[in-house]
């Protein structure tokens, strides 16, 4: 069993970014753990158990999880440990802002369990970051890397965004080679995307901003891949690359549609066929706990077509591949003869040519 925990807090919000996150000075730390002992509550005696009694990993996402305060990381672990044996080596993963990370917090977290540390970088251009609306500056970055090593923390992933646009004149090689001068096990890449509802939507709208054309966004992403690829970095995923032996295990479950439980507002649960997922607003989702109403916002059971597409989807996003006999034969071979694909001993896998393409394809062979 995999456990996710959605911790919702900024410090303000990012020009991009339309995730649930609820923006405060202060960050609740005791509301936030008897909230989410409260969901917990009514997790532990889900039959799920029985098929997969143990927890493998535990991924505090956001919303900014370093926010919370380390005592508050080390209860909400102990919180699960009561209820559910943990694997021994379980991965616990925290998402870090720069700004949050100091030698002392990273031991806490340290002791608390945590032993993978997600460093929310995007950038080490100052004026980037500060376009981005980031709390952190550019020097911090590798003063948080500094602290994170010193407390013990030697899994560490780094963020980076691509596909600016052309006015900030973005020097992509050098954020590449600075984030690989702090030496990180795992790096994941996100193309810049344009959601309503954010200020980087509204600006759009306006004609105040634009993003770069597809073709640049490409070149940067094909850049990092080959940088990658000559560093030793396995690209397992459409998004995420590691050095062997760091794959993050708690991504690849949903890769590999392996059980997980997501707790806090927006948090989804995937248990096998079984989708589930919580209402987005913090006010709403704690209000409920206190009160014992669900926080479910909606549930539904996939069908039998839907987990094929859905295991198609997920099998050409990462590098393990499909098995050739999944797909028709016309459309895997135009991708291999197109480098789209590779197939060996009928495991067809996307080439990164074919990430960029990820989408198109898998529509183009949904109905076989
Ligand atoms: S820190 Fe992360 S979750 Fe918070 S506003 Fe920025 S991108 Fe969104």
């Amino acid at each position: 069993m995999h456990l996710y925990v959605h911790v919702p807090f900024c410090a303000r919000r990012c020009v991009y970014c339309d995730f649930a996150i609820a923006v405060r000075r202060e960050t609740p730390n005791e509301e936030f753990i008897a909230a989410i002992g409260r969901e917990w509550e009514t997790w532990k005696q889900h039959p799920a158990w029985v098929r997969s009694p143990v927890i493998d990993t535990i991924y505090f996402g956001g919303g900014t999880p370093s926010r919370l305060a380390p005592e508050a990381i080390a209860r909400l672990i102990d919180l699960f440990r009561s209820g559910h044996p943990i694997a021994e080596g379980t991965e616990v993963t925290l998402e870090a802002n720069p700004d949050d990370i100091t030698t002392e917090r990273a031991q806490s977290w340290r002791q608390a369990g945590v032993n993978r540390v997600s460093l929310g970088v995007q950038s080490f251009d100052p004026a980037v970051l500060e376009w981005m609306h980031r709390t952190h500056r550019a020097e911090q970055i590798p003063e948080a890397m500094g602290a994170l090593r010193s407390a013990g923390h030697h899994n560490v992933s780094v963020d980076l965004i691509y596909g600016l646009p052309d006015t900030m004149r973005r020097d992509w090689a050098a954020d590449l080679d600075q984030a690989f001068a702090l030496a990180p096990t795992h790096l994941s890449l996100y193309g810049l995307t344009v959601e309503a509802h954010t200020p980087l939507g509204r600006w759009v709208e306006r004609g105040q901003a634009a993003l770069p054309p597809s073709d640049r966004a490409a070149a940067e992403y094909l850049v990092a891949h080959g940088q990658l690829r000559a560093r030793g970095f396995e690209h397992y995923e459409v998004s995420n690359a590691a050095l062997p032996g760091h794959w993050s295990r708690h991504n690849l479950a949903y890769w590999l549609r392996s059980p997980f439980i997501g707790l806090g507002p927006s948090a989804h649960t995937g248990l096998w066929e079984e989708r589930a997922w919580n209402v987005r607003d913090w006010v709403d989702y704690e209000r409920r706990t206190r009160a014992g109403d669900v926080v479910l916002a909606g549930r539904e059971r996939l069908t039998a077509e839907q987990v094929r597409l859905e295991e198609l989807y997920l099998g050409l996003r990462t590098s393990i591949g499909l098995p050739v006999a999944a797909l028709g034969d016309a459309a895997w071979a135009v991708w291999v003869q197109s480098g789209w694909a590779v197939e060996r001993n009928g495991t067809l896998r996307l080439t990164a040519e074919g990430w960029l393409r990820l989408d198109a394809l898998v529509a183009s062979v949904s109905h076989f």
